[in-house]
């Protein structure tokens, strides 16, 4: 029996195609800048995104924190969504490494950082306080494209209030395709966005920063500090550009199979709480979970239990719609059961 894993869309296998791109892509020394598929990712994305440069780096973790240290000295402040990747998930990493303090901002349900509160939480000039430099948003959040009115009023108030923007935009392809724009449209706000190359898109690894050259030089050094500095990495950069080329619009199947699995399990009597592009959450009762783990296990289906809120399912390049149709099969034997 093949194993479902709908825990991430980080755990997509890299197909032939891709493998094959791999293995025919030219390569140098990315450290010395002469990698020339490595190059072609950078320029491509700067390209579609609308910014002067790239970056290239290990982990979309490495692409925030690099942003973060970029934009922030030593006792700056980002204002940051309090359940947000590079708040929550990163392992304080612009804290420890950066000497950068977050100010945390409660999501709205839209998961939008609300405008008043971002205001009311800048610091004033004054030596008590850590200099606030930076917002940083995050799109998808939890699955959910951020409304596209709402970049172009927090690019206001960061015009405004002197701060910088930068947005996590590990799947803001994602909310591209969700929200029928090019990427451009979602990326023309920010000073810097970082792409993950490794989750949806269906890349083995790898995340890309942009923003304008300073600040992508900048990048560039603390990257070489963290150890991120890698040599013929193109092998990497090409899956990455196969996938821009052939895994882009297919992540409007994601969706439509994430809404087909919501769908499913509402019928199946499971509690939805939410489902946007590729993401389902449900609610089921904590004294529940070892008896619904024990049931997928058993049905080979593999599911993300008490880590994110809740339980969150993925669909993503390797799951099909006879994974969908296994999985709802799964969960309505395990409603039975509790009935
Ligand atoms: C996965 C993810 C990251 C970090 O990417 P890694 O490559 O896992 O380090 C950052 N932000 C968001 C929203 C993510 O989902």
């Amino acid at each position: 029996m093949n194993v479902i894993d709908l825990r991430s869309d980080t755990v997509t296998q890299p197909t032939p195609a891709m493998r094959d791109a791999m293995l025919r892509a030219p390569v140098g020394d990315d450290v010395y800048g002469e990698d020339p598929t490595v190059n072609a990712l950078q320029q491509r994305l700067a390209d579609e995104l609308g910014f002067e440069a790239g970056l290239f780096v290990p982990s979309g973790t490495q692409s925030n924190l690099l942003a973060l240290i970029s934009h922030c000295a030593r006792g700056d402040e980002y204002l940051v969504g309090m359940d947000a990747h590079a708040y929550k998930y990163e392992g304080g990493g612009a804290a420890v490494l950066g000497s950068i303090q977050p100010q945390p901002i409660m999501h709205a349900a839209d998961g939008t950082l609300p405008l008043d509160d971002i205001e009311r939480a800048i610091k004033p000039v004054d030596a008590h306080f850590a200099r606030s430099r930076l917002l940083c948003l995050e799109n998808t959040w939890h699955g959910r494209p951020l409304p596209l009115e709402y970049f172009a009023q927090a690019r206001a108030l960061c015009d405004r209030r002197g701060l910088s923007l930068h947005l996590d935009g590990a799947r803001v392809y994602n909310a591209a395709v969700a929200c029928g724009v090019p990427v451009r449209e979602i990326a023309q706000h920010f000073d810097s966005v970082s792409v993950c190359l490794s989750k949806g898109l269906g890349a083995p690894v790898g995340s890309v920063l942009l923003g304008t050259q300073a600040l992508i030089e900048t990048a560039a050094r603390w990257r070489k500090v963290c150890g991120g500095g890698m040599r013929q990495a193109g092998i990497l950069a090409a899956g990455a550009l196969h996938a821009l080329d052939h895994h882009v619009a297919r992540l409007a199947d994601d969706h439509a199979r994430a809404a087909r699995l919501a769908n499913g399990l509402r019928d199946a009597g499971i509690t939805v709480t939410a489902q946007h592009t590729n993401m389902v959450f449900i609610d089921v009762p904590v004294e529940r979970l070892p008896a619904l783990k024990q049931q997928m296990d058993a049905a080979g289906i593999r599911l993300s239990i008490g880590y994110t809120p809740l339980v969150r399912l993925v669909t993503h390049l390797d799951v099909d719609d006879e994974g969908v149709e296994r999985t709802v099969t799964a969960f309505q034997q395990f409603s039975s059961r509790a009935a």
